[in-house]
């Protein structure tokens, strides 16, 4: 239990003094005291990245430690069957862990804070489809979500359930996960994927590629736009589980501070803008988001 955690108050009312069962240190504490001051009364727009995920097992390939990661790029896929094929065979597994992956309490409260008027809704560098899960309505899934596929010839969209359930019929043996070999991050090795089937479009046999944005490719502008839109009719910014390396990320940043909203960002570690934030909270999203919820007054 943590030393100073009276030293929360509910910001409408000095009476109330909240305790809340967190782990925060004195820094800490202090830091998410500065937020919700900043927060309080305001509309906001919630921009999250990988960090969101992590205590849902899904890791953090940017993240402190990471090993250095070559993804495969939309030309690569495009134009070599052998790079298909092991980028199926992985995108197939990861998908698994997706699915087998669930909402963690950081999700859980950016869809309260959502529903009480509070955050108007969430930006994602996600395609894990977790915010969706955790019952946000308003998403914007800037990379793509992993939850579609698409035909890159007749644009016919499919469910990835049931892509994955033909992936398995055709390739039965990907079942057994000691059949696949992984490297260090999580990337399939290329002699495992030899003679993998890789689904093509049942409408028309055309070539399939999942509705995610490629490293390397552009996010559309049609969804940078609704991301902007977001945060235009909002009046402050939360940016939760993201080092920004990503442009997007900056880019709605600065919309922000170009219109003086105060900007809030929750992340472990450093981040590109922590310069750039009215105030910065090195802590992980599952434990402030969460406390967020408890402290903002509701907006409806
Ligand atoms: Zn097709």
């Amino acid at each position: 239990m943590p030393e100073n955690r009276e030293a929360y108050t509910r910001p409408e009312g000095g009476c109330a003094v909240t305790t809340i069962a967190t782990g925060f240190d004195a820094k800490t504490t202090d830091a998410v005291a500065a937020a919700i001051a900043a927060l309080s009364g305001r509309r906001i727009a919630v921009l999250t990245g990988a960090g969101v995920s992590t205590d849902s097992g899904i890791p953090d390939y940017r993240g402190e430690g990471a090993p250095v990661r070559t993804p495969m790029t939309a030309d690569q896929f495009l134009s070599s069957e052998s790079a298909r094929r092991r980028y199926w065979v992985g995108s197939h597994l990861g998908w698994k862990a997706f699915a087998a992956a669930a909402p963690n309490a950081g999700h859980r409260a950016l869809a309260g804070l959502e529903e009480r008027g509070i955050a108007t809704g969430v930006v994602t560098q996600n395609v894990d489809g977790l915010h969706v899960r955790a019952g946000s309505r308003r998403v914007v899934e800037l990379h793509g979500t992993m939850r579609r596929v698409f035909c890159t010839h007749c644009g016919q969209v499919f469910d990835r359930r049931d892509l994955a359930r033909r992936v398995e019929d055709d390739n039965p043996w990907i079942r057994v996960p000691e059949n696949v070999p992984l490297g260090p991050d999580g990337d399939v090795l290329p002699e495992s994927t030899d003679g993998f089937v890789i689904p093509d479009c049942s409408v028309c046999g055309g070539m399939l590629k999942p509705d995610v944005v490629f490293f390397g490719e552009f996010i559309p502008a049609a969804k940078f736009r609704e991301a902007e839109q977001l945060v235009h009719t909002s009046d402050a910014l939360v940016i939760a589980g993201s080092s920004l390396v990503v442009n997007s990320g900056i880019r709605l940043l600065e919309r922000a501070r170009r219109r003086r909203l105060p900007v809030v960002i929750v992340n472990r570690g450093a981040t590109r803008a922590d310069a750039r934030a009215t105030v910065k909270i090195d802590a992980g999203t599952s434990d402030v988001l969460p406390a967020f919820a408890d402290l903002l007054p509701s907006l409806r």
